[in-house]
């Protein structure tokens, strides 16, 4: 097949680890007979400092005529004061809400091999499989402000609309999954959950009679995450639930490094991305992990593609680098850690070795 992947390395270690998930797409490109085009395009610090923008008018254009985005990520510490005008970070706002993406999507699986880097103890992880999808575009983020002297206030407002549109997209992939779906909200408080809760159960029922529907209250669900997450298959919630409840869902493999993510439309364009941050701690010392950026691109190939055997191979190519040892600073190794190129190449030596197998 024909691709445009519009590639937008960002900050940090943000070039560094989509250097070794353009690796792994060349080589899926090239065994699969695929012609993938993957033009570069300025985003976050690096855009403002050559242009004064953090989402130029044409990686903006780029991105829109893509056919998916895979993005590394953005943040620089000059831009780090929140009051500022002008900072990185607004890029990743304006390109999800240009595009009409709603839907953020968080897989977390942990590796039976790295299951010592959990802060939580290994028989809880046992099995761990959730899909988190988060609304990204609605809620208390993106309604009106207001401040006085002595009050503040936020406003979350939700239409039925919104709710459908991300229910249905949570639906749909636990369908493809263990057929398990949890909506998590605060129906016993707020009016806004109460009309998640009637939406939710209103399509589940017309739409999705053969997908198990629970709901769970945040508080409940934060609490249940630790307790027993191999519980749980999909769970989907509104945009600050979301947020708190996909980083502390992040906790559970004990590296931010190793969870990709996928942000949707009702399109098959999406902007695949690790969660993780520029990490301006570690950036261009070779030592950042890039197995969330490649698991990345495997969503990409999935689910803006269609690619389904092509992700397989890319995601058992990593569980086997991963299976025999290979693991950057971030994951604790005992011996010497692997570099960032080091863990991608051994992602596409096991990549071409199943390949040709
Ligand atoms: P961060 O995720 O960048 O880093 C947190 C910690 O995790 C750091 O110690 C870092 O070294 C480590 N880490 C992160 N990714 C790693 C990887 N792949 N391999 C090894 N270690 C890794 O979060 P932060 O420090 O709070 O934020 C840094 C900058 O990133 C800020 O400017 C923030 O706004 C931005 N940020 C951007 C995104 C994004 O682009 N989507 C997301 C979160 C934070």
């Amino acid at each position: 097949m024909k691709a445009t992947i519009a590639v937008l390395p960002g900050d940090g270690i943000g070039p560094e680890i989509i250097r070794e998930a353009v690796k792994m797409l060349r080589v899926i490109e090239s065994h699969f007979g695929h012609e993938f085009d993957l033009p570069e395009a300025l985003f976050g610090a690096v855009a403002i400092d050559a242009t004064g923008s953090p989402l130029p008018p044409a990686t903006l254009a780029l991105a829109e005529r893509a056919d998916a985005i895979l993005f590394g990520a953005v943040g620089d510490p000059r831009y780090a004061d929140p009051t500022l005008k002008v900072r990185p970070e607004q890029g990743i706002l304006g390109l999800r809400k240009a595009l009409g993406l709603y839907a953020n999507l968080r897989p977390v699986t942990i590796h039976n091999a790295i299951l010592d880097v959990s802060p939580l103890k290994a028989e809880y992880l046992q099995g761990v499989d959730i899909m988190v999808v988060r609304e990204l575009t609605g809620g208390i983020y993106f309604g009106a402000k207001t401040r006085t002297a002595d009050s503040a206030s936020d406003l979350c407002t939700y239409s039925v609309m919104e709710v459908e549109r991300v229910v249905r997209t949570a639906a749909k992939l636990a369908r493809g999954r263990r057929r398990k779906l949890t909506s998590v909200d605060k129906a016993n408080v707020m009016e806004t959950s109460r009309l998640w809760r009637e939406v939710t159960t209103r399509v589940m029922a017309a739409e999705f009679p053969d997908v198990a529907l629970d709901h769970m209250y945040i508080d409940s669900a934060a609490m249940h995450l630790l307790r027993r997450p191999a519980d749980f298959d999909v769970i989907v919630t509104e945009n600050l639930f979301g947020d708190v409840l996909t980083d502390e869902a992040a906790m559970l493999p004990g590296s931010l490094g190793m969870l990709p993510s996928a942000s949707l439309g009702t399109g098959t364009r999406g902007i695949y991305e690790p969660i993780h941050g520029s990490a301006p701690d570690i950036a261009g010392q070779g030592i950042a992990n890039p197995y969330a950026t490649i698991l990345s691109a495997a969503l990409l190939l999935r689910l803006s593609l269609g690619l389904e055997t092509e992700a397989l191979a890319v995601e058992a190519a990593v569980a086997a680098a991963i299976t025999d040892g290979i693991r950057t600073a971030d994951l604790r190794p005992k011996g010497r850690p692997a570099s960032t190129t080091e863990a991608g190449a051994a992602v596409l030596e096991r990549l071409h070795r199943s390949l040709r197998g």
